[in-house]
């Protein structure tokens, strides 16, 4: 199991997923170059919230990945490529969607130029068997109860990992304001 990059400068979640090389290559294709360079040093990955693997927020052209863990560093990586191909469409047009400008960047950095990623991880698939009200973001073990209670700030004994509340969507997060840290089942 692989934890996202969050917290990470994107520059820095880049090289810690293996694609840097691939990153650096696209800033000699843009104008503005120092620009960029200097948000992608600067700007850090935030927690995606959506119930999706990663999102791109227009405004503060910043990164968000999902706070689950991934199957692997490569499933990881192409939800970063493919936010990534987002913020290069977005830096070249000031806008960005699915269509066939953010397509060419998808392909240009090695990222399926879907919408969505087909493959589900098999973490989140077995969440859907499951009525979990926490997760570990470690080792991606599901804690189930009867009850909800919260888990923010909690470990995970047996690998150490921290553990955080899962909610199915963001209607039945809402209902629990005070739970600081959670995350949500992908739709
Ligand atoms: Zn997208
Ligand atoms: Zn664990």
């Amino acid at each position: 199991m692989v934890e996202n990059p969050i917290g990470l400068t994107i520059a820095e979640a880049a090289e810690h997923l293996g694609v840097d090389s691939v990153v650096m290559d696209t800033i000699t294709k843009l104008t503005r170059q120092g620009d960029f360079l200097d948000h992608i040093t600067k700007s850090r990955i935030g927690i995606c919230r959506k119930g999706a693997y990663g999102s791109f927020v227009f405004n503060s052209r910043e990164i968000l990945l999902s706070q689950y863990p991934r199957q692997s560093t490569d499933a990881a990586s192409s939800t970063f490529l493919h936010e990534y191909a987002h913020l290069l469409d977005f830096w070249t047009r000031r806008v960005t969607d699915h269509s066939k400008h953010w397509k060419e960047w998808a392909r240009a950095v090695g990222t399926r130029p879907t919408a969505t990623d087909p493959t589900i991880d098999p973490v989140w698939e077995k969440a859907r068997g499951l009525k979990p009200i926490g997760v570990c973001l470690t080792c991606g073990q599901f804690f189930e109860a009867l009850r909800r209670f919260d888990m923010s700030g909690r470990t995970h004994k047996r690998c150490g990992g921290r553990v955080t509340n899962v909610f199915p969507n963001q209607k039945v997060a809402d209902r629990f304001p005070h739970y600081t840290d959670y995350t949500l089942v992908p739709e």
